[in-house]
């Protein structure tokens, strides 16, 4: 029997894709380095679906109809090489490899363009839900060639999420395009994740509702504008108690977060690309404050907080929510203007109405506010800003009087709120006639001549600051 796919590497995420690969009737190929994991999968769900069980990757390959698709889920970074690097000299022309795992974008880039010299297909594919989103439907991001998407772009939407009945799966764009979706993809996860968090903080220390009672407002929230995953696993992670102490279980947990690495590469890409994805960055940023426990805890007797201890505002909780709400759609619309600047950088032609569209199941930001980001971005007058649609510009302006009060009550209470306020900063920065940008063109002039533009007139001037302070036109070095 030869087999549609094969996968190698069958730890967790490999096991479940290939069978979900199996459930949906493809006959799937399996190899992993070591032979144990291959015989346990076997054992435990060969019944599934149609297997075949190989030792080697030349095995693996003998078993493969042609065009060859070879599903590599091992450990990214090194081992990711190490297996091309073994595969490569077993296939064949037209031949398609790929990558499913957590790559960077830049490695999938570099690895399409030294595969597609031997004649190969490489194709890096952001696969966004989990462990239990490979196995019943995942959010799945490909990218490399149209024309390896031709062959294989059925198989990923048959096992991909559905939203009513639409697979969660398109072509992203050329080399590593699908990867890069999937990195801002997680950045919007970090993003939406740190916002919950304040709002919790501030719904606990500054009015005062402890964490089962927040389980109860979160719950309701999910019924409205707010409604998504990470809402709905939030009212669950709030409502649980800890066995041993029968505290809130929050309450128990260390308040430092991990982080592995793709919102930490998504704030690295923005810099390079020169993307203000604030939003992003602050709540990576926030993630490191709360690892850096030694200097928390010596903060505690060194710093002073003055804070004022004024009573939250009547209706502290809707304003919470709705403030909640405008910094995540300023989340989404900075992670899609980093997707625009990529999309120049790279020469790629990413359709953002299908980003969202596959971004609305499966995956770990599903929320209903990507139905509308999708149709906002369907439409003829595509928007410039995705908080310039109408629909946005609209919910967005509701929520700014809210959203004001909240930041400011929390400034008073000295309770941190980075991106809620740095949300704001971005949406005044944006809605600002005139920027103190001026000035800091003024001072690069003076101490560095690097020149300014002037509102009035065409070229670059410099201002010759340690003379008569004239005025000459000078070389653009913007
Ligand atoms: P791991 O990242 O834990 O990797 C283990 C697998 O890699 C094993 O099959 C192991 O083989 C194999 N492996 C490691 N080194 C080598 C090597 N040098 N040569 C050959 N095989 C090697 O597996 P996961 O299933 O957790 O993750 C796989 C990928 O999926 C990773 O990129 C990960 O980041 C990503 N991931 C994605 C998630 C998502 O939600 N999208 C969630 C979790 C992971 P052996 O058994 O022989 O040791």
């Amino acid at each position: 029997m030869s087999a549609h796919i094969g996968v190698t590497g069958l730890a967790v995420m490999g096991a479940n894709l290939a069978r979900n690969f199996a459930r949906n009737g493809y006959t799937v190929a399996l190899h992993n380095r070591s032979v144990e994991k291959t015989d346990a999968l076997l054992n435990q769900h060969g019944d599934e679906g149609d297997f075949v069980r190989t030792e080697s990757l030349q095995e693996l390959v003998d078993s493969l109809q042609k065009p060859r698709r070879v599903l590599i889920m091992v450990k990214a970074g090194k081992p990711v090489d190490s297996v091309i690097e073994q595969l490569t000299p077993l296939l064949e022309d037209g031949d398609i490899v790929i990558d499913a795992g957590n790559s960077h974008y830049e490695d999938t880039r570099r690895r399409e363009a030294a595969l597609a010299e031997k004649g190969l297909h490489f194709v890096g594919i952001g696969v966004s839900g989990g462990e239990e989103g490979a196995l019943l439907g995942p959010s799945i991001m490909p990218g490399g060639s149209r024309e390896s998407y031709d062959s294989l772009g059925p198989m990923l939407e048959k096992i991909s999420a559905k939203y009513d009945g639409d697979p969660c799966c398109r072509w992203i764009g050329t080399d590593g395009a699908g990867h890069f979706v999937k990195m801002v993809h997680n950045g919007i996860e970090y993003a939406d994740m740190q916002v919950i968090g304040e709002a919790f903080d501030l719904l606990r220390s500054g009015a005062g509702i402890e964490p089962a009672e927040q389980a109860e407002i979160f719950t309701e929230w999910n019924k409205g504008e707010l409604s998504s995953f990470l809402i709905e696993i939030t009212a669950e992670v709030l409502a649980h108690t800890d066995a041993r102490t029968s505290k809130p279980f929050i309450d128990v947990v260390v308040d430092s977060a991990g982080q592995k690495g793709t919102g930490r590469w998504t704030v690295v890409s923005a810099l390079e690309l020169g993307s203000p994805v604030s939003g992003i960055a602050e709540s990576v940023f926030a993630r490191g404050l709360s690892s850096q426990r030694d200097q928390r805890a010596l903060a505690q007797d060194v710093l002073a907080g003055h804070e004022e201890q004024v009573q939250v505002p009547e209706g502290f909780v809707e304003d919470v929510r709705q403030a909640l709400f405008a910094s995540k759609l300023v989340s989404y619309a900075q992670g899609i203007d980093m997707l625009t600047s990529a999309a120049k950088e790279y020469g790629w032609e990413l359709k953002l109405d299908e980003i969202a569209s596959l971004w609305r199941a499966g995956c770990i930001i599903r929320a209903e506010l990507l139905d509308d980001i999708m149709k906002a971005y369907a439409d003829e007058d595509r928007p410039e800003n995705l908080l310039f649609a109408p629909a946005f510009a609209e919910a967005i302006a509701a929520a700014v009087p809210a959203w004001r009060r909240v930041v400011a009550t929390a400034v008073q209470l000295g309770i941190p709120v980075p991106v809620f306020s740095s949300s704001l900063a971005y949406y005044d920065g944006l809605r600002r006639k005139r920027l103190p940008a001026a000035l800091t063109q003024g001072l690069r002039d003076l101490f560095g001549a690097h020149t300014y533009r002037r509102i009035d007139a065409e070229g670059t001037f410099h201002t010759q600051w340690s003379g008569d302070k004239s005025e000459v036109e000078a070389v653009d070095t913007h």
